[in-house]
């Protein structure tokens, strides 16, 4: 049976990357050798990062003075290297879910943090609105799309102050004005490659700033004066990114993924909205387009689990939604097809005329 891969993170590519990477691993570039079996200095290897970084540049259209570095540690290594690196004295944070609140939780750790604003206290169910921030903050920390609860600020907000992102669950989803930001980063497994690269780009003029020693791999420096190539990157997720940037330049770029998210999302959301079983979780004018979260009605709620192997019968994969908010979750990335949407939409209606 076909399968519809709704998973969160690791989360649904393109199936011609998993099948470039594949060939890669088999066979690198016809040298008789795997590409997990080469040097990252061979010579046939930083073509590769090259390249990757130069598409990200462009598809992003990421201005002059900024670097596109590959590392290690997850996303939430970033929670705590952003502010080793770009915390000077204060910094501000915007809490508007689980991975913020860790975010912010780590930024202790390197200086004074005010939180300009928390929606904690109502399951994290919308973003913070009407809040300012302090003039002399070293920079405002976003979550541009909180994965887990399902909300999403798809605009580059207007403040007076620098913005720092993590951007793990909507990276390559839509134009970015990168202008606007000192760092943005995203561990690559919800919507670029597997898990195993974070991609962090950096104004280059803010680093090498903050008042403290930084152990060396910690040090965003150290990597940028190396390309990514301090020490061993790890080679094949940054393959596989590789490919998955061809393949959004080949669709049209940011500005198509764009559009696509906006189909998916109002396919799915206008079922949630139309069918009498199911509502949406969070504020309407908040919702994600990537992370699609939703429950059962209350009066239905005994058909949760009827609902869930109905779906799974039907090729749906990882629509359980995470245990801090219930329900389901479909998770609409790029490589999300508008077929894969019809087709948990079809199921929704199916199983609401059987009740
Ligand atoms: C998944 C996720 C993270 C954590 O990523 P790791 O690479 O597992 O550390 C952080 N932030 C957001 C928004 C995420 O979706």
């Amino acid at each position: 049976m076909k399968k519809y891969n709704f998973n969160a993170g690791p989360s649904m590519l393109p199936r011609e990357v998993i099948e470039n990477t594949a060939k890669q691993i088999l066979d690198f570039n016809g040298s008789g050798l795997s590409l997990m079996e080469i040097s990252h200095r061979a010579k046939d290897f930083q073509p590769v990062v090259d390249e990757a970084e130069a598409l990200i540049k462009d598809l992003l259209s990421v201005p002059e003075g900024y670097s596109v570095i590959f590392l290690g540690g997850g996303a939430s290594l970033q929670f705590t290297q952003v502010p080793a690196n770009l915390l000077l004295k204060k910094a501000a944070y915007l809490n508007t879910g689980t991975w913020a609140n860790k975010a912010e939780k780590e930024a202790k750790l390197y200086g004074e943090v005010v939180e300009v604003a928390s929606s904690k206290d109502a399951n994290y169910t919308f973003i913070p609105k009407g809040w300012s921030v302090p003039a002399d903050v070293d920079y405002l920390h976003i979550t541009t799309n909180n994965t887990i609860y399902g909300t999403e600020m798809r605009q580059d907000l207007d403040v007076a102050v620098p913005l720092v992102a993590d951007m793990s669950s909507d990276i390559m989803s839509r134009p970015v004005d990168v202008a606007k930001y000192d760092c943005i980063y995203a561990g690559a497994q919800k919507n670029m490659s597997m898990a195993g690269v974070t991609v962090v780009i950096l104004k280059n003029d803010k680093l090498g700033k903050a008042p403290r020693e930084l152990p060396t791999m910690m040090n965003y420096l150290t990597h940028v004066e190396k390309g990514s190539m301090f020490n061993t990157p790890p080679v094949v997720p940054i393959y596989s990114l590789l490919e998955t940037m061809r393949w959004v330049k080949k669709q049209g770029g940011v500005e198509a993924m764009d559009k696509l998210a906006k189909q998916r999302a109002e396919i799915v959301y206008g079922e949630i909205d139309r069918n009498k079983l199911f509502r949406g979780t969070v504020a309407e004018e908040d919702r994600s387009l990537m992370n699609i979260c939703f429950v059962m009605n209350d009066e239905y709620k005994e058909l949760e689990k009827p609902f869930f192997d109905f779906a799974t019968e039907r090729g749906m994969v990882g629509i359980k939604g995470h245990r801090s908010v219930g329900g389901f979750r479909a998770s609409c990335y790029n490589a999300q097809t508008i077929e894969g949407c019809q087709a948990l939409v079809q199921a929704m209606k199916d199983f609401e005329a059987q009740h």
